[in-house]
């Protein structure tokens, strides 16, 4: 019940009709029963620093944000964490007594379901991780991977350019872990999938409604060792055509609906202080996926 008490939560975007966010949080604090309320705020790019502005001066506690904002908030906070630094771009916003602080809960959101997985070797510094694609997506997964000390990172793209600049944007990073990153042009994933530990897809290709589509041919699929761990941040349609067929192949399969209900978990947790019912969010999340098929 909305209250004269009832504290502002949200999400800021533009577009913002599509997300997702506010139904997992408002069922987590509908499950907690605290006075919170968590609302879509679609923000025009030009108008960003005036709603930041606005928010102190309303006193919201905390907000995510989503595309086009993540990159252009940053000059507008008085504090990053280093690992929003890092992967430079910022999801999560809360209140400081300077003005707004920011980091990137995208980073253990990635990394929830690997720590969650059962009856594998965890030495992850003798693990080789390959990345698809090198967007928004592929910086949070370089963050995550440099966190559970790979050995090697390898980054692949269609454009060289862009990887030669996304290899460059790694120099000097703020990031506490070591990192041995590589880019390579596509042609070079033959060589590059069968000594893959995890392969981890950014690129938006088989998400929905292209679900026929799948960011590896087949061919390249089935050099997929059994035993690989295979993500795919796409979360719909869950499997994706990639992670059904490589769990084919003997791999361990995971998509990206965890990732997105744990950096959401980790968001929450930031903004109430208290334990987040993942399960909750989770379930809210399933049930809205379900009726939008
Ligand atoms: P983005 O910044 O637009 O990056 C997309 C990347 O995919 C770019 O590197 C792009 O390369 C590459 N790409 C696109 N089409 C390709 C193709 N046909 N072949 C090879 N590479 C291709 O997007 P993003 O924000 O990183 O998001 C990427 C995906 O991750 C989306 O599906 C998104 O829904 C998902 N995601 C999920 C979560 C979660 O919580 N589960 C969180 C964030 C993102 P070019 O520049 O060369 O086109």
């Amino acid at each position: 019940m909305i209250k004269g008490t009832t504290k502002i939560l949200g999400v800021i975007g533009d577009p913002i009709e599509h997300s997702l966010s506010p139904i997992m949080h408002n069922a987590a604090i509908s499950h907690l029963g605290v006075d919170y309320i968590y609302l879509p705020l679609r923000i025009k790019p030009a108008d960003l620093a005036t709603a930041l502005a606005g928010f102190t001066a309303i006193g919201v506690q905390g907000f995510n944000v989503t595309i086009p904002h993540k990159q252009a908030i940053l000059p507008l906070l008085t504090e990053i964490t280093p690992l929003a630094q890092a992967v430079g771009a910022v999801n999560t916003v809360y209140p400081v007594a300077t003005g707004w602080g920011g980091t990137n809960t995208d980073v253990p959101g990635f990394l929830a379901p690997l720590h969650n997985l059962n009856n594998i070797d965890k030495n992850w510094s003798q693990k080789v991780a390959l990345i698809l694609g090198y967007g928004g997506a592929a910086r949070a997964v370089v963050a995550g991977c440099a966190e559970l000390g790979c050995a090697e990172i390898h980054v692949v793209g269609r454009q060289a350019e862009k990887l030669t600049n996304f290899q460059q944007s790694w120099v000097n990073s703020a990031l506490p872990a070591k990192l041995n990153l590589q880019v390579h042009p596509w042609d070079n994933l033959p060589n590059l999938i069968p000594k893959a530990d995890l392969l981890v897809n950014t690129t938006p290709v088989g998400m929905y409604p292209h679900i026929d589509q799948s960011p590896l041919e087949m061919a390249l699929i089935q050099l997929i060792q059994p035993g690989t761990i295979v993500y795919d941040l796409i979360y719909r349609p869950k499997p994706t055509l990639l992670l059904h067929e490589a769990a084919h192949q003997g791999a361990l399969a995971i998509d990206g609906l965890e990732m997105l209900v744990q950096q959401g978990a980790v968001a929450l947790n930031l903004w109430l202080g208290r334990p987040i019912p993942v399960d909750i969010m989770s379930a809210s999340l399933q049930m809205a996926l379900k009726s939008r098929d």
